[in-house]
């Protein structure tokens, strides 16, 4: 089994003095890989932070990662940043479709998809978000929604490159909003999203994640899950206590 993932997505949120604080305290917790995706501009600043930090331990798990890219590799792009400029900081990991980015900036599908493959075809690893709206849930539609984002990915990566990224099941209705999904809803999900994998023959092993309103009072029993193998942290990831907390309920938890 794969180690623990434990992702902290920052979103718009740091400064120069708050990121040194958070930084500085969060360390690597042994047997949990830990990644930080910082905005953009702090990269630089993470990644010394990072390379200071696993200096003092060889067995360092803290990784850095950012929370979007552009499809595109250079030109005529004003504002984006390429995959290839992610890399040079040290970037190993991507957070692709988020709910903000396909709601907030107008990401679809075939969007995702492209940006999945740019990643890919860099060799980092993308973290690729799918998840369902409450009305969806309610209408009985979750797995309809996660298996056509999926497929908008497979399209282009083909099942051996979406095999080579991280899925995080993340409802877009548990995001920020301080109701995490129950245990038994997170349960079915990630095994219909194994189901989903397995049929359309992505190979097995994938880190599949979970995501929203992850805290340290539930951690430890949604990692417990089965299908569960680490979490994307949102606000939690900027307390550094909690933070660390929840990787460590991560290790708990199978590490
Ligand atoms: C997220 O932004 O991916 C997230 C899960 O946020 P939160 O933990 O705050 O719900």
């Amino acid at each position: 089994m794969s180690k623990r993932l434990v992702v902290g997505n920052w979103k718009l949120n740091g400064s120069l003095a708050a990121n040194e604080a958070l930084l500085g305290a969060i360390g690597p917790v042994a047997g949990v890989e830990v990644v930080v995706c910082v905005p953009f501009p702090y990269l630089a600043q993470a990644a010394n932070a990072v390379a200071t930090c696993s200096a003092h331990e060889a067995a360092a798990g803290i990784r850095l990662g950012a929370q979007s890219v552009s499809e595109y590799a250079a030109g005529a792009y004003t504002g984006e940043v390429s995959v290839a400029m992610l890399a040079e900081f040290g970037c190993r990991y991507v957070i692709v479709g988020h709910s903000e980015r396909r709601a907030l900036f107008g990401e679809d599908d075939a969007t995702v998809g492209r940006k999945v493959q740019a990643v890919l075809q860099a060799g980092l690893t993308p973290i690729v978000c799918v998840g369902e709206a409450l009305v969806e849930r309610e209408a009985g539609q979750v797995m309809a929604v996660i298996g056509r984002q999926l497929d908008a990915v497979l399209a282009l990566t083909g099942a051996e490159g979406l095999g080579r990224a991280v899925i995080a099941y993340e409802p877009v209705w548990a995001i920020g909003s301080g109701r995490a999904a129950s245990t038994g809803e997170v349960g079915e999900v990630h095994a219909g999203i194994r189901r989903w994998l397995a049929a359309h023959g992505v190979p097995a092993g994938q880190r599949l994640l979970y995501g929203g309103s992850v805290k340290v009072d539930n951690a430890a029993a949604l990692f417990a899950l089965p299908d569960v193998d680490g979490g994307l942290i949102g606000g939690a990831a900027l307390v550094a206590k909690d933070f660390v907390a929840i990787c460590r309920a991560a290790v708990a938890n199978g590490g």
